[in-house]
């Protein structure tokens, strides 16, 4: 049977090891704080039930891929997986060393992949002894809706990575992009100038956060205004992205919005933290 490692239990991986374990693969969910492995699982079981209501699942279903994902403290699990994605904060400090790290423990014929939103790569391959096997399997939030798999490659890529990573998202009933490694890629790239100048507008009195997320949604067609997208990424990873694209591309249209900065600072992380551009009540994804 084919076998995952999904490092970090947050946001984003609790999804990833959802859309695995449904399609029949053995999902080792890792994660180094307890609780956060307690609510990602919480989370799953509460999506699948979503699943059910809508009549997409059956309650078989369910019960079998809940009992394929197992979770683990340590990177041991890893032990065994054909594919290892990594979706841990979005900080280059902690991404960079645990490449090392997991290249050690994963098995040599492991592809290791990054569900990074903005980090290279190409510098988290250089870490490890296999750069040809390292390679970028960027998810949309919330996995289990979003269609788009972005699939980037480092500087030393092998097509034989990338063919297999597009392959494994068809499988899981995605459709995969492929981009080249630059800064933000493509989805972040477009969308973070967006959202960050919907922060200057409300900084500068331009209009509310209301009337800037209306504009968008009825005027553009957007399912979700830029204010209300941001609180759903998370400001806290919007503010690491743009930072990344700020230095990465030496441009400063792409310099984070002061208010951004405050949000953050204040710990007005959006949904996460139950109160961003606008307030969540406890039930709405606040997760302490
Ligand atoms: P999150 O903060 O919700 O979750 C991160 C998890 O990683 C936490 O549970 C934390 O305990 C765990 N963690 C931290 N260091 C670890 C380590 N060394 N080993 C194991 N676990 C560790 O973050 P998220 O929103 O799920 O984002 C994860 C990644 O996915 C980031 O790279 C982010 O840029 C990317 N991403 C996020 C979104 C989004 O909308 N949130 C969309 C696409 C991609």
């Amino acid at each position: 049977m084919a076998r995952v490692a999904v490092i970090g239990a947050g946001t984003m991986g609790n999804g990833i090891a959802h859309v695995f374990a449904l399609k029949d693969w053995d999902v080792a969910l890792v994660d180094v704080d307890a609780p956060a492995l307690e609510r990602a699982l919480a989370t799953v079981r509460g999506n699948l039930e979503r699943q059910i209501k809508k009549g997409a699942l059956t309650a078989a279903q369910r019960d079998a891929a809940l009992s394929r994902i197992r979770t683990a403290g340590g990177l041991e699990a890893v032990q065994g997986a054909e594919l290892v994605v990594e979706a841990v904060v979005e900080r280059e400090d902690v991404k960079a060393p645990l490449f090392a790290e997991l290249d050690r423990l994963a098995p040599p014929a492991a592809i290791l992949a990054s569900n990074t939103s903005s980090i290279s790569i190409t510098a988290l391959a250089a870490r490890t002894r296999r750069p040809e096997a390292v390679v970028g399997m960027h998810f949309m939030n919330p996995v289990p809706v979003m269609a788009l798999v972005e699939v980037i490659r480092g500087q030393a890529t092998s097509d034989a990575t990338a063919t297999r990573v597009v392959e494994i998202a068809r499988a899981l009933g995605k459709t995969p992009v492929e981009a080249q490694d630059y800064p933000g890629f493509v989805s972040n790239r477009v969308l973070m100038p967006m959202i960050n100048e919907a922060v200057f507008c409300l900084m500068e009195g331009v209009a509310t956060a209301e009337a800037i997320d209306t504009v968008m949604k009825l005027g553009m067609n957007h399912p979700l205004g830029p204010l209300a997208l941001a609180d759903l990424i998370g400001l806290d990873t919007c503010l690491s992205i743009l930072e990344v694209l700020h230095r990465g591309l030496g441009d400063d249209k792409y310099r984070p919005c002061p208010l951004l900065r405050r949000m953050v600072a204040a710990g007005r992380l959006g949904r996460k933290s139950g109160r961003g551009f606008y307030e969540y009540a406890p039930a709405a994804g606040a997760r302490g």
